[in-house]
């Protein structure tokens, strides 16, 4: 996924400070060693005096000058590692301690992003989707079948709902696995408590682990949102910046459509939304316990048929699991 620029900015913020504090703790651990062994103090400034000597001496054409400040610089090293020794400290104990060695905490490795970077860019990922503690309980690993009807099959359809959520499973499986190509738009419809929200959380979290940018909103904080940056009224840059990331981010999961409070801004705003994904060719996934002639009145003739006519339709049957349990 691209980042956007506030994330990026983000993200070698935590850089800075790691590099701030790597160097902050270094300094701490000289002063220590310079309190406990003077003479490690006195070896290093020797050592800068020389440099200086050795150098007029190169430039006066004294070629031996190099390697008798390496020869130096060699004696002087394992004189400070015998002294650290000596006194208890580990030997690179006033070296830079990097909390990743590989990029030195600068995020960058000869240009390219470290993996740590990827490990940085996932956890703002997570912090952004609203959704960091509910995707440790609800992903498709804890996908059970048991809690579905195997008994009677759904009228229309040869199937039990067990059976059926077996076939959803792998329509959101191939939906995870060819999303950085094909991409694609889902909804869930159906009544509540039949797992709608359980799919798109699973859908989430299989995409974020791919380092996907997932958007996770009820239809009211959406909407929310909208009128806020919209109305400004809370000229926040936040809200600025959370809007351009929700027409932007790779799939935005509007979850309980049809729950918010209904108006003409809402319908105009959800369609500006839907069409301007799909105008980007961004991914959107929809739950709604709304069908398609509900979502046609609540909303619009257009809103409608960029549904119909781009989203692949899941409906979901059953009954309410929340209310078995
Ligand atoms: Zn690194």
């Amino acid at each position: 996924m691209s980042l956007s620029n506030s994330q990026y900015q983000a993200i070698m913020r935590i850089y800075n400070e790691r590099q701030y504090q790597d160097k902050y703790e270094q300094d701490l651990r000289r002063q220590e060693v310079y309190e406990k062994i003077p003479r490690i103090r006195m070896l290093e400034d020797e050592l800068g005096t020389q440099a200086v000597r050795h150098a007029r001496r190169l430039l006066d054409g004294d070629e031996a000058a190099g390697s008798d400040l390496r020869q130096y610089t060699k004696q002087m090293r394992e004189e400070k590692a015998a002294l650290l020794e000596a006194f208890g400290f580990p030997a690179d104990y006033l070296e830079m301690h990097y909390h990743c060695p590989e990029c030195r905490d600068t995020g960058y490795v000869e240009g390219k992003r470290c993996r740590c970077f990827r490990k940085e860019q996932m956890k703002l990922i997570y912090a952004q989707s609203n959704l960091e503690e509910v995707l440790e309980k609800e992903n498709f690993s804890r996908f059970n079948y048991d809690i579905y009807d195997d008994r009677q099959k759904i009228p229309g359809l040869d199937l039990t709902v067990a059976q059926y959520m077996r076939q959803v499973h792998s329509w959101c499986m191939d939906f995870v696995e060819n999303f950085e190509e094909k991409g694609g738009n889902l909804i869930f419809t159906g009544s509540t408590g039949v797992g709608k929200t359980f799919l798109t959380h699973c859908i989430a979290k299989a995409l974020m682990d791919k380092y996907q940018s997932v958007v996770y909103l009820s239809s009211g904080s959406l909407f929310d949102i909208f009128s806020k940056n919209k109305f400004r009224y809370e000229p926040e840059e936040n809200t600025q910046d959370m809007y351009q990331y929700i027409l932007e981010c790779d799939l935005l999961i509007i979850d309980d459509l049809g729950t918010e409070l209904n108006n003409s801004f809402v319908s105009s705003q959800l369609f500006y939304c839907i069409n301007e994904r799909l105008v980007r060719e961004k991914s959107t996934v929809i739950s709604t316990n709304l069908s398609m002639s509900m979502l046609r009145d609540a909303y619009s003739d257009r809103v409608s048929s960029r549904i119909v006519g781009q989203y692949t339709i899941i409906p979901l049957y059953g009954k309410d699991l929340r209310a078995q349990k």
